[in-house]
């Protein structure tokens, strides 16, 4: 029974504390939660990990609360990095763990809130260290997982796959998790099976916790992934499980950061020309793959908007484009073509009417920005979750998925097959309506009545 039925409505409107950890593809969601939180007439409190790895999540984080003054903002100063791990340089990685052994600081800064915090959304990546506080506080604790239900559910049987240490076993070609198709193991991320991995340690310590919570939100919608859903909240792949909350595609937040040069240059090309190529926040490609997708895209005849990031981390991001590309490309594509290096708003440049098809590494955030959108998705996913991600795309209808292009390193995908491919994703039709109708679905679910939109407001009269 809603809140409104039962006379509730006169309580003080929830106060939610909102704990993104790191990376931009986590901050988004979790900042499109909050956003959202607030415009169902919540109270909410953000924390931020101190000091944060990227240029893109400092200035994010405080255009963020200028946007939304009514947000109260908690640093949570965290503890410094363990000395580092041969296994991985990932500064993420890193921050990920530190934050996990923060946790517990949390408990002080969220117990003196005034109105009192009424529960907890914490970031998947986070959770080992944040669900004691939720038991300190005794509030409820919800999950915001920032990947497709199907690699959520993978995470979330993981401590029933992991015997030792935290790897999983790769004894067989798949590896069954119950109620769901299996999972191909050349689609887990590699470091699922190095013994002692500390982002698989992380995964693992998190997963283990996911029963305490209330439910996991997902950026997701209930007609992309409806076998997926249905298996994890009909008990199938395990019993007792706390339910998955499909309340996607998350709604963009009233933000506008990002270099605005391709839009008067996209305002030129014919509709749906356009192929937009982005590999999210922080895949770092080998200079000599950027030469052949360079090649690849000139190759290709297409337009196209590249945004280019060649270093993990932003700030160490220097290098001129001329040195990426040399100048003679960029002199030779500049009406056909235009790079750009730094942040862009990508979801400003999908839904320009000149964007044709975006080639993406399948970042989950880019998938469920894409369908949004009813953009057709070439799918080249090199890292983590993100051949998951891409299956789950495909088999949605929305794009295709380049399976023979390998993980980030593996290969170098030459320039030919690259152009091949993309001009095979721009002229088919059958793809484009596919996705054009996926688009319709998407906004259906956000709408006032749609499968997402209830679900949200379910969770927010049950706080
Ligand atoms: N993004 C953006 N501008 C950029 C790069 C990325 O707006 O220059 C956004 C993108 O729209 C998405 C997020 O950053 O919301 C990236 O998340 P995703 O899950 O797609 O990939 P990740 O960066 O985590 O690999
Ligand atoms: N992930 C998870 N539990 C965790 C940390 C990460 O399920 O404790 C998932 C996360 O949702 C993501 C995947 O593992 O889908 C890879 O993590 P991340 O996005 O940080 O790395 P990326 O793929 O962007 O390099």
């Amino acid at each position: 029974m809603s809140r409104a039925t039962t006379g509730l409505s006169q309580r003080p409107p929830p106060h939610v504390a909102v704990f993104p950890s790191a990376e931009m593809g986590h901050l988004t969601p979790l900042l499109r939660v909050a956003a959202m939180l607030v415009s169902h007439n919540c109270s909410v409190t953000l924390i931020t990990a101190q000091p944060p790895v990227s240029a893109a999540e400092a200035t994010h984080i405080t255009a963020f609360l200028a946007a939304y003054p009514t947000i109260n903002r908690i640093d949570l100063q965290i503890l410094p990095p363990t000395p580092s791990d041969p296994a991985t340089s990932d500064p993420f990685v890193v921050q990920f763990e530190a934050i996990i052994r923060s946790g517990h600081l949390l408990t002080p800064l969220l117990s003196t809130t005034s109105p009192p915090i009424s529960a907890i959304f914490s970031d998947i990546a986070s959770v080992a260290g944040v669900c004691q506080v939720a038991d300190d506080l005794d509030i409820p604790i919800y999950i915001v997982s920032i990947t497709c239900a199907r690699f959520s559910s993978f995470v979330a049987y993981m401590p029933n796959l992991v015997e030792s240490g935290s790897s999983i076993t790769m004894a067989e070609s798949s590896i069954h998790v119950p109620g769901l198709v299996p999972f191909d193991i050349s689609t887990l991320p590699p470091f699922f099976f190095i013994p002692n991995h500390i982002f698989t340690n992380c995964v693992v310590a998190n997963s283990r916790v996911l029963t305490k919570a209330k439910g996991i939100l997902l950026n997701t919608f209930h007609s992309f992934e409806p076998e997926t859903i249905a298996a994890v909240n009909g008990g199938k792949v395990i019993p007792g499980f706390p339910p998955f909350l499909p309340i996607g595609p998350l709604k963009p937040h009233k933000l506008e950061l990002g270099d605005r040069r391709p839009l008067p240059w996209l305002d030129q090309q014919p509709p749906q020309s356009v192929v937009y190529v982005c590999f999210g926040s922080r895949t770092a490609m080998s200079r000599d793959q950027i030469i052949e997708l360079r090649n690849g895209l000139e190759g290709s005849g297409k337009q196209f908007l590249w945004v280019l990031k060649s270093r993990t981390v932003d700030k160490e991001d220097t290098e001129e484009l001329e040195e990426l590309l040399g100048n003679s490309f960029i002199e030779r594509t500049k009406h056909k073509g235009m790079v750009v290096k730094g942040w862009v708003n990508q979801e400003e440049i999908l839904s320009h009417p000149s964007i044709g098809v975006f080639l993406s590494h399948g970042g989950w955030n880019s998938v469920m920005e894409a369908a949004a959108r009813g953009i057709p998705m070439l799918a080249w996913p090199p890292l983590g979750d993100q051949k998951v991600n891409a299956g789950v795309m495909e088999a949605a209808g929305l794009g295709i998925w380049e399976k023979g292009w390998g993980w980030l390193g593996e290969k170098t995908v030459k320039g030919e097959e690259i152009a091949e491919k993309v001009r095979m994703v721009m002229s088919d039709e059958r793809l484009r309506e596919k996705a054009r109708k996926i688009g319709e679905e998407a906004n259906k679910a956000i709408e006032v009545g749609g499968s997402s939109d209830k679900v949200l407001r379910e969770i927010i009269e049950n706080l």
